[in-house]
């Protein structure tokens, strides 16, 4: 029986998960299934792999979800964004996934391509918001869908509730769990969860974590959130930035920290940005497996 994320969270305890990207090299493809390979023994409840902005590496994602259903034992999710395809391509992506043993996909619209903070433009025949996209999932058979939700709020919302509402709405159109980008302090994660649930929604939100190992990853956390990365932090990355295994260290420390302070207070699962590489995210579930949290 296929396997779906819903599944992994109506069970007891905490979701741990990975995300991965489609590679563009050789190389690079190697150092993905090595951190597949190495990361698998920890029994994750599922992997995702990112869609494309353009180019090849989207019909990878289809690929190597399908690799992975069939010649690992994880589950995989695959990610669709809505950027350049028309819904009738959406459908035929979708279709293919399915074919393909993968019925757990996240609906995203993605970015302007080229440009993140650019204008927005839809395909004509398009969708606009991820919502349309969950929708065009759900009625097509029995996936199970996820979507995105930002703890500081996605960068183009207007306000923090206009942002829950977009958020809540994506649940109304049948997403099952939201995985959030990734966010450095705790209680932007709880607010945002706050805001949900005074929405009157109580859908799954999962913690998107990512341990910072070197600082050029700070700029590029900011790069990827839209958010500022949170000052305190920041000075105390800075104060060893001179030692690049100090700044490694402290940003497994920091992660697992979060990661604790998020089990605590009853996050239904933890998911790693592991940007194809396993080490960092292996020590934090070390540090997290030792404290019996998972
Ligand atoms: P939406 O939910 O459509 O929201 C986009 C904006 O429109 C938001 O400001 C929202 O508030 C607003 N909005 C939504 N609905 C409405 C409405 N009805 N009326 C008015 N405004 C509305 N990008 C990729 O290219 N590939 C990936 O694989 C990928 N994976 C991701 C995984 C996660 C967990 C996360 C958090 C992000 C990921 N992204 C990915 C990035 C994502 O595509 C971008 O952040 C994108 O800008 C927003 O996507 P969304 O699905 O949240 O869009």
């Amino acid at each position: 029986m296929t396997r779906l994320v819903r599944d992994c969270l109506a069970q007891d305890g905490p979701t741990f998960s990975f995300e991965f990207f489609p590679p563009r090299s050789t190389d690079d493809d190697r150092a993905l299934w090595q951190a597949i390979r190495e990361l698998e023994g920890l029994r994750p409840s599922f992997v995702s792999v990112t869609y494309g902005a353009g180019g090849s590496t989207r019909a990878r994602t289809i690929e190597i979800t399908e690799q992975i259903a069939v010649d690992t034992t994880l589950l995989p999710v695959a990610h669709l964004t809505a950027v350049g395809h028309s819904k009738a391509e959406l459908r035929g992506i979708v279709g293919n996934l399915a074919a393909a043993g993968v019925p757990n996909m996240l609906a995203l619209r993605g970015d302007p391509p080229g440009d993140p903070e650019g204008e927005w433009t839809k395909h004509p025949e398009g969708v606009e918001y991820a919502e349309e996209l969950v929708a065009i999932m759900r009625t097509h058979g029995d996936f199970c869908v996820g979507v995105a939700a930002f703890p500081n709020g996605h960068p183009r919302s207007a306000s923090l509730d206009d942002d829950t509402r977009h958020l809540v709405a994506k649940f109304h159109a049948g997403a099952e769990y939201a995985i959030t980008n990734m966010f450095f302090v705790a209680d932007d994660y709880l607010r945002l969860r706050d805001r949900v649930t005074a929405a009157g929604c109580d859908a799954p939100i999962i913690a998107g974590l990512m341990p910072i190992t070197n600082v050029g990853m700070i700029r590029r956390s900011e790069q990827l959130t839209g958010a500022p990365f949170p000052a305190k932090l920041a000075a105390r990355f800075a104060a060893v930035a001179h030692d690049p295994k100090s700044v490694r260290a402290m940003g497994i420390y920091e992660t697992s920290k979060l990661a604790e302070r998020l089990l605590e207070e009853g996050v239904p699962g933890v998911h790693f940005y592991t940007l194809n590489r396993s080490k960092a995210t292996r020590e934090v579930w070390a540090n997290l497996a030792l404290g019996a949290r998972l």
